[in-house]
């Protein structure tokens, strides 16, 4: 049985690819729409660390593959820890990052802080990309902000301007995104993939600065892939 920590492109890809195999997919549950993966699919936190490496003992778990999203940055860390205490094999699935095409402004930074603190000195009509969590290090930036969220931030803010849409996005509808709030500046985590790099290449049409924030490490000694291929190369690999 192979335990697919989910809710990403990627990992519905990957049950889909490992069908024929016992599969069980594990969503944290948060977003309204909950897109199921093919196979199994079990909802919810497993309680931290030690939660998940109990589950794993009591589950007949032959590997774990980690397909979360890039900025998971928590449950990532207790995949590794529990995988490490239990001794079942464990890979990361992360898809590659974005990187700069000529035409491109793009700055990057560490933290939501460090790029709310760089906005003032580029722009002054900011669309803001990062998702609901962490929108509030924005919230005095003292710059119009038009923020796009899949899911309401709960508090709602009401210094920024919401729009909740779910990619994948078009070129032509980001273009006409940016022209119709006279967009100047750009801020996005690197979450990479393609459903949501068409804000990258319109900024670059419309010649507007980008700041991104960085992705956060892996935990020291995970080995990552970054295609469902290499997850079924690695998983041949394992020993019967
Ligand atoms: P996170 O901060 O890394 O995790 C917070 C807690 O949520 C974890 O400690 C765990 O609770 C639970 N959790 C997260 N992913 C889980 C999973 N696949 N199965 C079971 N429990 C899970 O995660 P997050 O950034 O809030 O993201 C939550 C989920 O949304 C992730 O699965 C991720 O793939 C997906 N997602 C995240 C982003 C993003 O920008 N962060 C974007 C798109 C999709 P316990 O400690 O109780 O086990």
């Amino acid at each position: 049985m192979i335990l697919v920590l989910g809710g990403t492109t990627e990992s519905r890809q990957l049950a889909e690819a490992l069908t024929g195999t016992e599969v069980i997919t594990s969503l944290a549950g948060r977003t309204a729409d909950l897109r199921k993966p093919v196979g199994q699919v079990r909802v919810g936190g497993f309680g931290g660390a030690e939660g998940l490496a109990a589950w794993l003992r009591l589950n007949p778990v032959d590997a774990v593959i980690d397909a979360t999203h890039p900025f998971a940055a928590q449950i990532t860390a207790n995949a590794a820890a529990a995988a490490r205490e239990t001794g079942v094999p464990h890979l990361v699935l992360r898809r590659p990052g974005w990187t700069a095409a000529p035409g491109d402004t793009w700055h990057w930074t560490d933290s939501t802080q460090e790029a709310a603190a760089l906005l003032p000195t580029l722009g002054k009509r900011v669309f803001l990309t990062i998702g609901r969590q962490g929108l509030s290090a924005f919230k005095n930036t003292g710059l119009w902000t038009l923020a796009r969220c899949v899911d309401p931030p709960e508090p709602r803010p009401t210094w920024c301007t919401l729009l909740l849409a779910r990619g994948p996005f078009a070129e032509a509808d980001e273009l006409a995104l940016l022209d119709q709030h006279h967009i100047d500046l750009l801020v996005t985590k690197d979450s990479g993939g393609g459903a949501t790099a068409a804000k990258l290449t319109a900024a670059r049409r419309r010649e507007i600065p980008v700041v991104l924030i960085r992705r956060p490490a892996l935990p020291p000694g995970t080995t990552a892939v970054d295609s469902i291929d290499d997850v079924l190369v690695w998983l041949g690999s394992q020993p019967r």
